[in-house]
């Protein structure tokens, strides 16, 4: 855990010296990222801020409802509108994201910009691309962080509903509604100020979890009995979908969201990965259990990172040869399976 207080002095002098503040959410966006992004525009907001947003690009449908999520300006589709953001911000602060590249498009104009920079996350290694990194990687969530932060500044506890929700979003989003990943007693005592905020538990967990088409309830399905292959000796799992595959139940962006975790429900499977096919590339999303470093594996091997049991990267090949990559680089680390959970 840091000492926040050694940040928070510097974030508040940042905050009160800026007229344009712009926050960024990273590319592919997430309900953390979103979260922390929409939760930090509900407070600086009340503090009488020039706040804008910016996401490289779109947002998932089940993240729209969020209030403010509307203001958010996607990169990739108001380019010229984007470009003035970034250029005329003063200050520009980057949630939930430990590389300039999870800018996507945006990454160029941003890491050119004048403005002092700086990074909320919770990623390890942070790269070296802010003025300011704050990264608090015992955090389950950069939402979590977020409020922390706020808190410090404020030297209260900041609460409207708007602000509690895009907090409670970001935090079940990142631990699968308390499934997985690093919440602890801090989160729950935060989730409890939440609560008596007034939030509509159900109701958020009907809009983020519960709001899924027929077809991709079909392509999960689909993705079980015919895509999905279960190696015991390696205590792996792992599921790929082609284009074809996709099309076939109307694929919309984010409908495998989740798909990659089903696998660890298997009795004795500690590592799970998904494939998915793209025009010009497959695009890979890695899920431990225990000590396997799935981010290492990630990045030693498919140009990706993440988190220890959450990762993902991408290989240049085709969905076959991919999977015969995957395998062989697989045996040779089975090896850090053993003293696993
Ligand atoms: P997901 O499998 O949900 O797409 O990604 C899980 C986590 O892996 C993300 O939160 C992110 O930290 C990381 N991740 C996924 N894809 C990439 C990638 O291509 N590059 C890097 N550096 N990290 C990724
Ligand atoms: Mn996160």
């Amino acid at each position: 855990m840091i000492d926040l207080s050694k940040y928070t002095k510097e974030l508040s002098k940042l905050f009160s010296l800026s007229e344009n503040i712009l926050l960024v959410c990273h590319v592919n966006p997430d309900g953390d990222s979103v979260g922390a992004q929409l939760a930090l525009y509900h407070y600086l907001i009340v503090n009488d801020k020039n706040v804008y947003l910016l996401a490289p690009n779109n947002l998932q449908e089940f993240l729209k409802w969020m209030d403010g999520a509307d203001l958010i300006n996607i990169f990739i589709k108001e380019r010229k509108k984007c470009r003035t953001l970034i250029e005329d911000a003063d200050l520009i602060v980057m949630l939930d994201f430990n590389q300039s590249n999870r800018l996507g498009e945006a990454e160029g104009l941003v890491n050119a910009s004048k403005a002092r920079k700086v990074v909320i996350d919770h990623h390890l290694d942070p790269g070296n691309f802010a003025d300011l990194i704050i990264s608090d990687p015992t955090k389950c969530s950069t939402s979590e962080l977020v409020h922390e932060l706020i808190c410090e500044m404020n030297g209260a506890k900041f609460m409207n509903r708007s602000y509690a929700e895009a907090l409670y979003v970001g935090i079940i989003t990142d631990t699968g509604n308390f499934e997985h990943g690093l919440y602890s007693s801090r989160t729950f005592r935060m989730v409890a100020d939440l609560f008596d905020s007034g939030i509509n538990k159900e109701k958020i967990l009907n809009l983020i979890y519960n709001n899924f088409s027929s077809d991709r309830i079909r392509l999960q399905g689909f993705a079980l009995n015919k895509r999905m292959e279960v190696i015991p000796e390696f205590k792996t799992a792992y599921i790929y979908l082609t284009k074809d595959d996709l099309k076939e139940y109307n694929h919309v962006k984010g409908d495998t969201e989740g798909f990659v975790n089903l696998p660890l429900s298997i009795k004795g499977i500690n590592f799970s990965a998904l494939f998915i096919e793209k025009d010009n590339y497959i695009k890979l999303s890695f899920r431990s259990k225990g000590h396997f470093p799935s981010n290492e594996f990630a990045t030693q091997y498919f140009s990706g990172g993440g988190h220890l049991n959450a990762s993902g990267g991408e290989y240049t090949d085709t969905l076959d040869n991919t999977i015969a990559y995957f395998l062989k680089v697989l045996k040779e680390n089975v090896w850090r399976f053993e003293d696993n959970a």
